[in-house]
């Protein structure tokens, strides 16, 4: 361990179990009082003019990857994706008969597993569905997770064929013995030619996926990743750290054997890659995304409306979320809902024209205003509470004791406290986690499983 890592207050935050925000509140508090009637009142009352975005989860990989983190099953049967895409046209078909018009997608986004185990006749008739479903004519995006190892020319020119317009492609690292570990052989070359399919076929938006704190890597080899990454011109890079969560994921245990690093290490190996992607041009967006300065999501950064949702940071603006498949999670303006996780019972409820939702969350106008809160520090890594939560009718002195909270991090320097503006100043910016949870009012009284951060 580096000495003057432990100092600057890095022990009020560091390897603390904290949830990511990507949703306030957090997953975990979705509860099955919340069902498919709930969900289908509130499809009912979205305003039919405003545009929403789609999310389309795919479960299925060909090979389980040991840091995997994913609702995921792995098969070698075509007949279980083709299945599955029956299942999909079915859910979307019902929902069309809950939605009030055709609503306009603004951003759609596949992930898994891994989307593009779909072969191209499946990938194009999906699309056709949700063409039926949804109007694009206003589409701003069209994104995909890509499995290079899976991925073909085909599959791609169908992508692009239905309007593609961005890839994110999972990289984690480059190293081979560390892909050998984790089970995921990935030759630099192989992801090299996917990136030239994508260019050539028009799909010229690239993001990378990278990972850090898998066992074997070190601060010198993940940013030897970072740099080979470069090489290839990625306009995005997301930098994960890796949640080892053997209690819900019990297929990450073997990596225990080959060592895990330790969370002093792991700072050291997020500050190597993170110190490759400034030098080289590209701009910090929220705690681990980074962009080039031209990139849409520099542009709503700057703009002070960088959002954040399920996906991570994003541009996307949209109020309303729509997730379509096995336990997807839809965001609605009262609330989250989420789809049935178990494969077969999911099928078997599309199948019976019945919407798949079996749990979620209904906000309360506390969680709003939380929510509010939390998601501008997690974007901004500053908010002034004080206008923040003026359209909610309340004012700084309604959260008092979570300023009061912020105490211990004022004093050892992370974060500066001016009335009611607060503002990060601890070089750390995945600090950020542990100065939102000071306004979370439902995670400090139950404990579920979250990443620790670092
Ligand atoms: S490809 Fe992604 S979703 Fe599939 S097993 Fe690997 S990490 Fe999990």
């Amino acid at each position: 361990m580096n000495t003057n890592m432990a100092s600057n207050g890095l022990d009020l935050w560091l390897g603390k179990q904290i949830p990511r925000y990507t949703s306030y509140p957090p997953a975990p508090f979705f509860h099955d009082g919340v069902t498919s009637l709930d969900y289908a009142t509130a499809l009912r009352a979205l305003p039919p003019t405003d545009p929403i975005s789609v999310y389309v989860h795919v479960p299925f990989c060909k090979q389980l990857c040991l840091y995997c983190g994913c609702h995921t099953s792995i098969t070698r049967r075509p007949e279980r994706i083709s299945r599955y895409l029956t299942a999909l046209q079915a859910e979307l078909a019902t929902l069309a008969r809950h939605l009030p018009g055709q609503l306009a997608v603004s951003h759609l986004h596949f992930g898994g597993g891994t989307p593009t185990i779909l072969n191209p006749e499946e990938i194009l008739a999906l699309f056709q569905s949700l063409r039926a479903t949804f109007d694009f004519s206003k589409v701003q995006e069209i994104a995909i997770e890509i499995d290079p190892r899976t991925v073909t020319k085909e599959k791609v020119q169908a992508l692009a064929a239905s309007g593609v317009t961005r890839a994110s492609l999972g990289v984690q690292d480059f190293n081979p013995a560390v892909q050998k570990l984790v089970n995921r052989h990935q030759p630099f070359s192989q992801v090299q030619k996917v990136c030239d399919w994508l260019r050539s076929s028009g799909i010229v938006h690239i993001n990378f996926d990278l990972m850090y704190g898998l066992p074997m890597q070190t601060p010198d080899s993940v940013a030897d990743t970072a740099r080979q990454s470069l090489t290839l011109a990625p306009e995005r890079i997301s930098l994960f750290s890796y949640a080892h969560v053997p209690q819900v994921k019990p297929h990450q245990k073997p990596l225990e054997a080959h060592g895990l690093p330790d969370k002093y290490h792991l700072l050291e190996m997020d500050s190597a890659a993170r110190a490759v992607f400034k030098d080289t041009g590209y701009r910090e967006i929220g705690m681990d995304h980074f962009a080039r300065p031209d990139d849409a999501l520099c542009h709503v950064m700057d703009a002070g409306n960088l959002r954040r949702n399920f996906q991570g940071y994003t541009d996307d603006l949209a109020v309303t979320m729509l997730g379509i498949g096995a336990s997807s999670i839809s965001r609605l303006p009262n609330g989250y809902y989420q789809n049935e996780r178990e494969l077969r019972t999911y099928q078997d409820l599309v199948a019976t024209d019945q919407i798949p939702v079996v749990r979620g969350l209904v906000l309360t106008q506390d969680d709003l205003v939380r929510s509010a809160i939390i998601e501008r520090l997690m974007c901004n890594f500053a908010a002034d509470i004080d206008a923040v939560v003026a359209p909610f009718g309340k004012t700084v002195a309604d959260f008092k004791d979570c300023m009061e909270a912020l105490k211990p991090y004022q004093d050892a320097g992370l974060i500066a406290i001016d009335g009611a503006k607060i503002q990060l100043t601890s070089p750390y910016r995945m600090a950020i986690r542990v100065i939102a949870a000071a306004f979370d009012n439902r995670t400090p009284t139950k404990t579920p499983t979250y990443s620790r951060v670092g």
